[in-house]
């Protein structure tokens, strides 16, 4: 998964450092004498996170109180933009902090995170749900018809309003006790959830004695699993569990169907066993206290409550959306499904194709059809050409340069810094990139962001970007060979970094401001231009011979993203019907978690060889994952990404000049400026349809 904490965090230091001069040796507490005000690494040491949090808290807690014990009458002035410019030091601080826990972790910052997490939390509730801070906010918004506010200044109020209304600002005292109530039970049950989660996973074992019940499994795999018993205390066996990185190889390769079985249901029957760590009387219990909870805040279901804030705005929506993925992508998951019982035919099979059997006619299928082989591809994806590609790319689209510096502190040393410019030389943002894995770094890719856009009375302060991946490291001095996967990462970060540079905006609260279902698009439109042919040939060069990556590898590549498509659709449209089925309850459920779900996907016809990606016991997204009601949205983005790119190809031109500036104008500048679906528009002359997604991954 790829992480976002670009628009999670955000950031503001410089302005807010002018007071605390007992506290002048702090150089988080300073204003920066860097290039750009980029954060002083050098000077940062771990003892300064502390105070500078305290100070910083300090600070915020007395802006929120100078709002509150203002003895005028509230106003927009008064009121609203004091607090949409509230809390900068800290949101510099903790941008500083937590991108370093998460790029470079030692026990000291792990260590200052335990210690402050809880009071930072304590700090934003606090404020969060300040009655007297609503107060004010609302009697502002109740004017708002007289205010002849400009249409932006709008926008913020309403949103700082509903920020508010939707924590339950506006019940009375026994609703507000009883919000209370649920929302401390819940997060009770979320944790009980992922806590029997991660026993089932750890409880399960598949124990294999006998090496010939191995065939099939390439050596890594093996030996991982004698290694996995090594631990376990089973040296001399083999051992496998419902962890992906050992059942998806187990499924894919390994001829002994019984074995593939017991494996797959030691996966899929986690918290489904009616013992100890079972999740279904949890969901239940979930399920309606998020029921009443939307019905507090005056919403039919919780789907209603969490779409609302969304693109999609309506469940029926998303509903009409996943069934329009849905038909297609059944059909194209039968003939898959038929592709592949004429191999086991073949072969000499006697049976008919079950659900632990997918996988390993599917690899089948792909060696032969779709074959892409990493060794082939990697000495054309040198670190730096895909790096200097995703520049081109930019360059070609919004006029952009990057130039590098050497002059910037950095908190690693592999970490490399670019100016951006715009395309007349004016300073615009500067880029942070850290590509290599280390102890310390947490998995995974990801764009944060050092300092976020900010407009003030005075001036315009520019961003800071940063992407963070977990390449290879380089091994002597040899260059770094990237897989597709890695060099479609990089290209998907950087889209975010592009959002980030480019981000406007008068109002904080509504600058960058996209919501949950539109985040992706940004990034997911990158990976398009990654893998089109005319992009390949002006960065993916052979590293020794300077060679153009060859016509049929470019094919190969292009091939290699039809494979097993159906199947991926289907089981990922199941699981976000599934979802929604759950959270379009409009009564208390009292009745079977297993009978509701089977109801759930015969009512769409799902074939009995596939399950939904998740079944409800470990539907982690949905239950403690703060994705209830919005498991859709990461196809929703990619219908918008698939449409918006269309809108480029179509035009004949990839980087068509006018749709790059009002793709920059209306998504990347000012995507928080409006409905989404609106700003979507004005870019792409009409609402995103699902036609460029199903065609690109060959189900229509
Ligand atoms: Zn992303």
């Amino acid at each position: 998964m790829k992480k976002i904490l670009f628009c999670a965090l955000s950031i503001l230091l410089t302005i807010a450092c002018n007071q605390s001069t007992n506290m002048t040796n702090n150089p988080l507490l300073q204003e920066f004498n860097t290039p750009f005000q980029t954060p002083p690494f050098d000077l940062i040491k771990a003892a300064h996170y502390k105070p500078a949090f305290m100070e910083a808290m300090k600070q915020h807690r007395a802006e929120i109180d100078a709002i509150i014990n203002n003895p005028q009458a509230p106003t927009f002035e008064n009121c609203i933009i004091p607090l949409d410019h509230s809390g900068l030091l800290l949101e510099g601080v903790s941008n500083i902090f937590f991108n370093l826990l998460e790029a470079d972790r030692n026990n000291v910052l792990q260590a200052i995170a335990m210690e402050m997490m809880p009071l930072l939390s304590e700090h934003s509730d606090n404020i969060r749900m300040d009655p007297q801070l609503f107060d004010k906010i609302k009697a502002v918004y109740e004017q708002r018809e007289q205010l002849a506010l400009d249409p932006l200044a709008l926008r913020a109020l309403q949103k700082f309003y509903n920020d508010f209304v939707r924590n339950g600002a506006n019940l009375n005292p026994p609703e507000k006790a009883r919000m209370m109530e649920i929302n401390a039970e819940l997060a009770t049950l979320s944790l009980q959830f992922g806590d029997h989660l991660i026993k089932e996973t750890n409880d399960f074992q598949m124990v294999v004695d006998n090496i010939s019940d191995l065939a099939g499994l390439p050596e890594a795999n093996i030996t991982a699993a004698a290694e996995e018993a090594k631990a376990a205390g089973l040296e001399g066996k083999w051992l496998f569990t419902p962890k992906k990185p050992s059942w998806i190889p187990f499924l894919q390769y390994a001829q002994n169907r019984t074995l593939r079985d017991q494996l797959y249901k030691g996966y899929y029957l986690r918290g489904d066993r009616n013992n100890g760590n079972d999740n279904k009387a949890l969901i239940q219990k979930m399920v309606n206290l998020r029921l009443e909870k939307a019905n507090l805040l005056g919403y039919p279901t919780y789907a209603s409550y969490v779409i609302a804030n969304n693109m999609a705005a309506t469940p029926q929506n998303v509903y009409e959306f996943l069934h329009r993925l849905w038909t297609p992508a059944l059909k194209v998951a039968k003939q898959e499904l038929a592709a592949m019982q004429t191999i086991a035919d073949r072969e000499g099979a006697d049976f008919k194709l079950e659900l632990a059997d997918w996988w390993y006619y599917a690899e089948k299928l792909r060696k032969e059809k779709y074959d892409l082989d990493e060794s082939e591809t990697r000495p054309y994806l040198q670190l730096e050409q895909v790096r200097d590609g995703m520049f081109y790319v930019a360059n070609k689209l919004y006029g952009i340069t990057f130039e590098k510096r050497t002059d910037i502190p950095l908190y690693h040393p592999d970490v490399e810094t670019f100016e951006v410019k715009e395309a007349d030389g004016t300073h615009l943002a500067i880029l942070y990139l850290d590509y290599a894995v280390r102890p310390g770094k947490s998995a995974g890719a990801w764009c944060t962001g050092f300092r976020n856009y900010l407009k003030t009375e005075e001036s315009e302060i520019l961003p800071l970007v940063s992407i963070v991946c977990n390449f290879p490291r380089p091994i002597d001095n040899n260059p770094v060979l990237l897989s597709w996967d890695e060099t479609t990462t990089l290209f998907h970060e950087f889209g975010h970094a592009l959002h980030g540079f480019f981000t406007r905006g008068d109002y904080r609260r509504i600058a960058g401001d996209i919501p949950h279902d539109m985040v992706e698009l940004p990034s997911q439109i990158m990976e398009n231009w990654a893998g089109e042919p005319q992009v390949l040939k002006a960065y993916a060069k052979h590293h020794q011979t300077g060679a153009v990556m060859p016509d049929a590898l470019i094919q190969k590549i292009a091939n290699s993203s039809l494979f097993n498509q159906g199947f991926m659709m289907v089981e990922y449209v199941a699981a976000s019907l599934l979802d929604l089925d759950w959270y379009t309850l409009t009564d208390s459920f009292s009745g079977d978690v297993n009978a509701f779900e089977q109801t759930s996907m015969d009512k769409i016809g799902l074939i009995k060889e596939i399950i939904p990606r998740y079944r409800s016991t470990y539907f982690s997204h949905v239950f403690d994952g703060g994705y209830s009601a919005g498991y859709y949205v990461y196809r929703w983005a990619e219908v918008l990404d698939s449409d918006a790119f269309d809108a480029f190809k179509l035009s004949g031109d990839l980087f068509n000049k006018e749709l790059a500036a009002k793709f920059r104008k209306y998504i990347l500048a000012e995507g928080g400026y409006d409905d989404p679906m609106e700003q979507y528009k004005r870019f792409r002359g009409q609402a995103p349809s699902e036609e460029s997604l199903l065609k690109k991954r060959g189900l229509k």
